[in-house]
């Protein structure tokens, strides 16, 4: 069930970490106890990413360790939790952008990696952009990884092969401005549940689910992909931000546009200055920041603490 596009934002400073746990309805089937244990699992990721900023480290490293530390939870879409396709499968997808180079790297329907944002890193480290390759597939992302030595998949008892959760969250993703300035943005996801083996969604698309760029933004994405990825929505969060707009109304507009093509999800969006936004429109977004100054963990509600300045 989905509503009205909720938008909150505010401003961090510099450095900082934004991260989400995936939009959905996950919210409605939570007992207290597994909303306790997300709260937690945010709290950690967050605190992965803040200490590599703290320490004076990238934005690119933050955001692959904020994320490693989600799918290493076995409690949300990605990693070790990622849900299984209609053949009882895994098949994960990941990738993470660096602002300042352009540089990108990405997996999609990988059975291999234990840490899919970490395989996407190692391909970022091929050809970049202008050579090639930055996203690699099915089972040459498999022998890539393996030949990588990156450490194989181990599946979650919570979920993953053969049993469907009752109660998750999404996938997930970072985006983060280090103390130079620069953006970068990770997301890793397991994808749709019981999807085709095969299918690919918007998470390892750059400008769909994933981007950055110092001269603009850096987002990741979460919900129903199809719909993302014909939207070019991290693309039109971009164009919208460099024409003026607020983050929140960049993420309102290109949501929209996701809308009337039948989708539902939400987005993170950081700005170099430290502006971030945050839209979904399903019942629940998993979510939280993190500046020098405040930290935040929102599990699930659109609205329990009120929005912050909706026009940052
Ligand atoms: N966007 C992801 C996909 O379609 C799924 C999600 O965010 O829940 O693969």
């Amino acid at each position: 069930m989905t509503g009205d596009i909720f938008l909150e934002a505010g401003a961090l400073g510099m450095p900082a970490v934004v991260i989400h746990g995936g939009a959905g309805e996950f919210g409605r089937l939570s007992s207290p106890a597994q909303l306790a244990g997300l709260e937690q699992d945010l709290s950690d990721a967050l605190g992965a990413g803040w200490d590599v900023l703290d320490a004076g480290g990238r934005a690119l490293d933050s955001v692959v360790e904020a994320v490693a530390c989600m799918e290493a939870s076995g409690n949300f879409n990605c990693g070790r939790g990622a849900v299984a396709t209609s053949q009882g499968t895994v098949e994960t997808d990941a990738a993470v952008m660096d602002g300042m180079s352009g540089s990108f790297g990405a997996i999609c329907a990988a059975t291999w990696p234990d840490s899919p944002v970490r395989a996407a890193r190692a391909v970022m480290a091929l050809g970049g952009p202008a050579e090639g390759p930055i996203l690699l597939a099915g089972a040459g992302a498999d022998r890539f990884c393996e030949n990588t030595g990156l450490a194989p998949r181990v599946p979650s008892s919570l979920c993953g092969e053969g049993v469907v959760p009752v109660s998750r969250s999404g996938t997930v993703g970072a985006v983060a401005v280090d103390r130079d300035g620069h953006l970068a943005t990770a997301t890793s996801t397991g994808g749709r549940l019981g999807k085709l083996p095969g299918r690919v969604g918007d998470s390892p698309i750059a400008g769909a689910g994933t981007w950055a760029d110092d001269r603009s933004v850096a987002v990741s994405a979460t919900g129903e992909g199809e719909s993302f990825l014909v939207a070019g929505f991290a693309h039109r969060v971009d164009w919208c931000v460099t024409q003026g707009a607020p983050l929140s109304a960049a993420l309102g507009d290109a949501l929209a546009s996701v809308r009337s093509r039948g989708g539902h999800g939400g987005a993170i969006v950081l700005a170099r200055d430290g502006r971030f936004a945050v839209a979904f429109d399903t019942f629940a977004m998993a979510r939280g920041w993190r500046g020098r100054s405040c930290s935040t963990v929102r599990p699930v509600h659109r609205d329990e603490n009120g929005p912050a300045d909706a026009q940052t």
